[in-house]
């Protein structure tokens, strides 16, 4: 049995200062992740001697929207972010993913910070992070500093996080003028719904020509990473032009090209080429280019 002393913080000073004076601390925030390994008896919680309560910080808690920017605290639930109305009528792709995380208990308890800190390869909110070109916050006692969500992720559970950092929050710019988005997700069955693959797409749109795309997979890599070669090839071109049958086959390919051809790639590669092109598809018809 793992043995463990657990603390409570009320404040993110608190948390700081406990981080920054003990060792082996784990932080647990909804604890959705962190309570199946513990029940598990994981052997990455072997080390800990410290079980660290954040989820009572209310400082954490906020959502900040500005002209252009958002600012997500990390101890925002899913549910919370499915219920905001900003996002549901301008980021609607991130209220579709928080939609579709586990089940209603599951969103009430788990945190936007606890799934990028998991840094699961089928985390759902990171495909629209990554889309988005987001930002995490870390805090420190030493201070803040900011880091491209891209450079946040060291590889599969793994992030660039110090042991006495605390994730404050992910930040992201509102994508100025026109622009489209849409999330596509397989799961195994409805009830706890666990990505077995996912796909957030997001594209700004200037006269008919796409300006800028983000293609990002989710469980199709050992880690989210978005699909350059794909964004690079939208690019420039009219999107009315664009077939997204072709696009969601170039996708597949880009994903064996990261992860080589593996027992899953002869399910995966056909499912996420019908992913693309349905994201394609949907972006085409609400852009008015389906015709
Ligand atoms: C039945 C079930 C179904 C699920 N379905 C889905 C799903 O469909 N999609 C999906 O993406 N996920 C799913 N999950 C996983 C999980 O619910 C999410 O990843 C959730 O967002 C985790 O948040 P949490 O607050 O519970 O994290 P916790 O379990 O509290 O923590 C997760 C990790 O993040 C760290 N951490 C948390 N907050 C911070 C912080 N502020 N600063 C630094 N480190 C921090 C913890 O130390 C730990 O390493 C499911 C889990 C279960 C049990």
């Amino acid at each position: 049995m793992i043995d463990y002393q657990f603390i409570k913080a009320n404040t993110a000073a608190e948390a700081l200062k406990i981080l920054a004076d003990k060792n082996n601390v784990k932080i647990i925030a909804g604890g959705t992740d962190v309570l199946v390994e513990l029940h598990k008896e994981s052997r990455d919680l072997e080390m800990i001697d410290y079980l660290l309560d954040i989820s009572g910080i209310e400082e954490l808690k906020e959502i900040k929207i500005a002209e252009d920017k958002v600012e997500i605290g990390s101890l925002v639930t899913h549910s919370r972010l499915l219920k905001n109305k900003f996002f549901a009528e301008n980021i609607p792709f991130l209220t579709a993913a928080a939609k579709d995380i586990g089940s209603t208990q599951i969103r009430n308890r788990g945190t936007v910070g606890g799934n990028v800190c998991n840094a699961s390869p089928a985390a759902d909110l990171f495909a629209p992070l990554l889309a988005l070109e987001s930002e995490v916050v870390l805090r420190s006692q030493k201070g803040k500093r900011n880091l491209k969500i891209t450079d946040f992720i060291k590889g599969p559970y793994k992030t660039h996080i110090r042991n006495d950092e605390l994730l404050e929050k992910v930040v992201f710019k509102i994508p100025a003028g026109e622009y489209y988005c849409n999330f596509q997700k397989i799961g195994r069955r409805k009830a706890l719904n666990i990505s077995r693959l996912c796909l957030a797409f997001l594209t700004v749109i200037e006269d008919g020509v796409i300006k800028k795309a983000h293609l990002v997979p989710g469980a199709a890599t050992p880690y989210p990473t978005p699909f350059k070669k794909i964004d690079d090839y939208l690019e420039g071109k009219l999107l009315a032009e664009i077939d997204p049958a072709e696009t969601g086959k170039m996708a597949a390919d880009a994903m064996v090209e990261i992860t080589g051809e593996r027992w899953s790639t002869p399910y995966k590669r056909p499912a996420l080429s019908k992913l693309a092109e349905r994201a394609l598809s949907c972006v085409k018809e609400e852009a008015g280019y389906d015709g």
